[in-house]
């Protein structure tokens, strides 16, 4: 029977934890590794309305991009969100794996995935990690031909529902040489602009990341943190599946992210 360190295991090999930020805190978090699981739900985050579906759906691992507790926790108390969340979770012995960084810069991870979704060519990363090769932080590469903002749009919103895109130019801008940093991925533009990129998708900037792309001529396209990473970890619950028949597993049903347009 499948234990939650065949998992860990497993998702070692899949995105080795060398490869995470430095910052990071990846692995195995929460839990026992003797534990047996036979069913483990994926999410983009740890929640109070995903940790309720895990714990409703007696899952034994959450596999989590983001992690849970991610800053040390100095007390557990049900007084604090991520304190309570991690008292639950351990009350209802699941454990909790996060990959997060090593997942966003692995061979097929997120930041590669979201390449091929635009086609690029020449993929290689931002930044080369010590494990060199093809892995490491981001991912640039180019066209074939030189396409419009609303067109890479466009190939996004094929494979990724929902994408709600912000650019700081206009629709009829054309891009070749593409930058791509899921989630909060402002720390590689100057390093992609470097590399001669004419265009940076990521999830989210801040203010002054778009003035300082806009200054360098720099296309920059934000498609919305939950979106950039969100359907890595319902093709991470598929792979999952695939590699423990043994187990059931499924990307968290509840999960979304609150945002209304007022
Ligand atoms: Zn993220």
């Amino acid at each position: 029977m499948t234990k939650v360190s065949d998992l860990c295991t497993f998702l070692e090999n899949f995105a080795p934890s060398a490869l995470a930020e430095s910052w990071d805190n990846v692995g195995l978090i929460i839990g026992d590794p003797e534990q047996k699981v036979c069913k483990v739900m994926t999410c983009l985050t740890i929640t109070p309305e995903s940790a309720a579906e895990a714990i409703e759906e007696q899952a034994q691992l959450i596999v989590t991009h983001h992690p849970l507790p991610f800053r040390p926790l100095q007390r557990i108390t049900t007084l604090e969100t991520p304190a309570r969340l991690v008292w639950e979770l351990a009350g209802a012995k699941i454990s909790v794996y996060s990959p997060h960084t090593a997942f966003d810069s692995t061979h097929r991870g997120i930041n590669a995935q979201l390449a091929e979704i635009m086609e690029l060519v020449e993929v290689v990363p931002i930044r080369s990690g010590s494990l060199g090769g093809d892995v490491g932080a981001g991912r640039m590469g180019h066209l074939h031909h030189p396409i419009t903002l609303a067109q890479l749009v466009a190939r996004l919103r094929r494979k990724l529902n929902g994408a709600t895109c912000e650019a700081n130019f206009g629709a009829d801008h054309p891009v070749q040489s593409i930058a791509i940093a899921c989630g909060s991925g402002g720390s590689l533009l100057a390093e992609a602009r470097r590399l001669g990129c004419d265009c940076f998708v990521t999830g989210e900037a801040s203010f002054h990341t778009v003035l300082e792309a806009s200054a360098g001529g720099m296309a920059l396209l934000q498609i919305g943190h939950f979106t950039s990473e969100r359907f890595a970890v319902e093709h991470l619950a598929e792979l999952i599946q695939q590699n423990f028949a043994d187990c059931s597993v499924w990307a968290s049903r509840r999960e979304s992210f609150p945002r209304h347009w007022l």
